[in-house]
């Protein structure tokens, strides 16, 4: 049996905690022990608008069975307000989840620069900002969990979502250089690609599927990413329905040519099968790794 997980002495921040995904988080964390501050601006699933009740009524649940909670209603794009709600009413901050987010769906010829600066603003930026402000007072304590919420549109993309997966994926390059940076601070950190059934995926998932695909069946995962048992970072976790996976880069063995005499378009041409290979595939784990194949390829060639 695995070791109990609890967050006693610790406080979480979870952004977007008003509904959906991240009130779950919210919850599951507070039945944990931990302290949680629920940050929710209230809006539309469209960025429009503000309403403080979201948060509020997390809260209540939280505190109805006997857990402690704060809420905080600024945007992600405030974020270093967010974390002085933490720093204001508990003293600390321990783990943050990024979670709050919206959809301005378009395909990319109807694609307005509302609806891709917005959809950057809420994701990126914000949880940047956010990030941001929590970042030194998980240096200077040397103990920090970040997550944050990417998705399967960035990852595999998905029609009508070029500012979403932008953002998303976005936010899986900004995983992997966090984790290398926080290290040192044992500050891991790692992000999910969820599926829920939340009003963000309403209508967008059958309805059989979506009934089965309960926020809470994320939770687990976020809450474990989110404590000191975890010991992994820079991963990035496809999660939903029960399910859990962990995914990662694959990248073929490639083709040399020689650097000194150059190469055509149609040696590439002659080579592409070669290149698109992935048979006994190489999958770096960071950027050295990565460009081993490529210093081979300049030795092999500098003689
Ligand atoms: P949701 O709409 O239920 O929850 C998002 C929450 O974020 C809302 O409560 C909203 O008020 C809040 N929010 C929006 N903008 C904000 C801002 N500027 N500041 C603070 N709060 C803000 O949707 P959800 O499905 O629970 O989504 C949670 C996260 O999971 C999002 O980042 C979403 O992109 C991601 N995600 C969800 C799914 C899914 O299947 N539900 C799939 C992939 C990714």
């Amino acid at each position: 049996m695995s070791d109990v997980i609890r967050f006693e002495d610790q406080v979480v921040i979870v952004t977007g905690a008003g509904g959906g995904l991240g009130r779950a988080h919210a919850l599951l964390f507070a039945h944990h022990g931990a302290r949680v501050v629920v940050n929710d601006l209230g809006g539309s699933t469209h960025g429009e608008g503000a309403n403080a009740s979201a948060a509020d009524k997390v809260v209540e649940e939280i505190r109805a069975f006997g857990g402690t909670a704060v809420a905080n209603h600024d945007s992600v794009t405030d974020g270093d307000r967010i974390v002085q709600t933490a720093l204001d009413h508990f003293g600390r901050i321990d783990v943050l989840v990024n979670n709050a987010g919206i959809l301005r769906d378009k395909s990319f010829h109807k694609m307005e620069d509302a609806d891709w600066d917005l959809v950057y603003k809420v994701h990126v930026e914000g949880a940047y900002k956010t990030t941001h402000a929590a970042w030194p007072y998980l240096r200077e304590q040397n103990f920090g969990r970040v997550i944050f919420t990417s998705s399967t549109s960035g990852i595999y993309g998905n029609f009508g979502q070029s500012n979403y997966g932008m953002a998303k994926l976005g936010l899986y390059g900004l995983t992997r250089t966090l984790a290398i940076e926080g290290r040192k601070n044992n500050i891991l950190v790692n992000a999910i690609a969820p599926t829920g059934a939340t009003r963000m995926t309403e209508g967008l998932i059958p309805s059989q599927v979506f009934e089965q695909l309960k926020p809470e069946l994320v939770s687990p995962l976020v809450v474990y990413l989110g404590s000191a048992a975890c010991q992994d970072t820079g991963g990035l976790f496809e999660v939903g329905g029960g399910w859990v996976g962990k995914v990662r880069w694959e990248r073929s063995l490639g083709a040399g040519f020689d650097p000194k005499a150059g190469f055509s378009p149609e040696d590439v041409a002659a080579q592409w099968q070669r290149i698109c290979d992935f048979e006994g595939a190489a999958h770096p784990a960071d950027n050295v790794e990565a460009l081993k194949e490529m210093m081979a390829n300049l030795q092999k060639y500098a003689l």
